[in-house]
């Protein structure tokens, strides 16, 4: 199925960036916001996109600002979906919003709307119940700064109809996407699946007093000719989610991951270095 209307559930970091490379592909884009006033804030930060786009991908002022007025914004549901052959949705990562949203969507939706979440951490047979239309529901899954790190995990649950799939596969190329098909729900899907592990046996290293961040950075550049090891990666990622993802696992009872989450909060978080986004985490920028 060739969809033509798309609609975007949240714009917020993610729903901004995808409603406007979905526009910039040439969908008729609806935008989704709760409020008139969250419609504004997504309005402002999709126009600072335009010069991203310019900057990183080459676009030119026609296209960016074709881009834009292409697309519609709503914070009435019934009017931004109740014409969409797909919503994709990128609203909280909150199980209860998230349900609550599906519910209401089940209600207005035409019967052949496929639905999409982006959601990171949730998998889809925890909504599928709620979208009323589980062999048409299914996970699309962006990085943040979608028109570089153009990825795209779509990934089915049991239930999940092979077409619906396929089509989502090709639609995710449509839009400039580099297409990653998951055919079973995995939590994490296939990058974080890879990178958690990853990032918690380097910082299980620096922790234990076996090598320092450089060194061990440095090993799997060497060995694995790549551009960055796991410490710069957490940098980048930012030293607070990892802390979180430490200090949960501590709590539950994984000392390991406690002894992590205390010197990550001791030695980093509580001297202001948060990693790239605060000029210093391992490396100072
Ligand atoms: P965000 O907080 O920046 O944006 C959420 C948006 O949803 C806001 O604009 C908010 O007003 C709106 N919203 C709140 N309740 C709503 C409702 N009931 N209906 C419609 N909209 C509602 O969040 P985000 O970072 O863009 O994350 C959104 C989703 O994208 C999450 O599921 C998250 O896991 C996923 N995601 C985020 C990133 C990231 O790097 N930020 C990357 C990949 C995936």
């Amino acid at each position: 199925m060739d969809y033509k209307n798309v609609t975007i559930a949240g714009s917020g970091v993610l729903g901004s960036q995808i409603a406007f490379q979905v526009a910039y592909k040439g969908f008729n884009v609806s935008v989704f916001d709760i409020s008139d006033e969250a419609i504004e804030t997504a309005k402002e930060r999709i126009q600072k996109l335009k010069e991203r786009y310019k900057k990183d991908v080459g676009a030119t002022d026609e296209q960016v600002n074709r881009a834009y007025e292409s697309m519609s914004f709503y914070s009435n549901l019934e009017h931004a979906a109740g014409n969409a052959d797909l919503v994709i949705e990128a609203v909280p990562e909150v199980m209860d919003i998230k349900t609550d949203f599906y519910g209401k969507l089940a209600r207005i939706a035409p019967e052949h709307t496929i639905f999409a979440s982006n959601s990171s951490t949730m998998l889809p047979s925890q909504f599928a119940d709620a979208t009323g239309r589980p062999e048409k529901f299914l996970m699309l899954h962006f990085a943040n700064e979608i028109w570089k790190n153009n990825t795209a995990e779509i990934m089915k649950h049991e239930r999940t109809d092979m077409d619906v799939f396929d089509d989502l596969v090709e639609f995710a190329k449509q839009i400039g996407m580099i297409a990653l098909p998951i055919y079973k729900e995995q939590p994490g899907y296939i990058l974080n699946s890879l990178l958690v592990p990853l990032l918690d046996a380097a910082q299980g290293l620096l922790v234990n007093g076996i090598a320092d961040a450089e060194t061990i950075d440095k090993t799997w550049m060497a060995a694995m000719g790549a551009p960055r090891g796991p410490f710069a990666v957490l940098d980048v990622v930012g030293i607070r989610t990892p802390y979180n993802l430490s200090k949960a696992k501590g709590e539950n009872g994984d000392e390991d991951a406690k002894a992590i989450a205390n010197f990550l909060k001791e030695e980093y978080l509580d001297k202001g270095k948060l990693g790239v986004e605060s000029g210093e985490g391992f490396y100072k920028y």
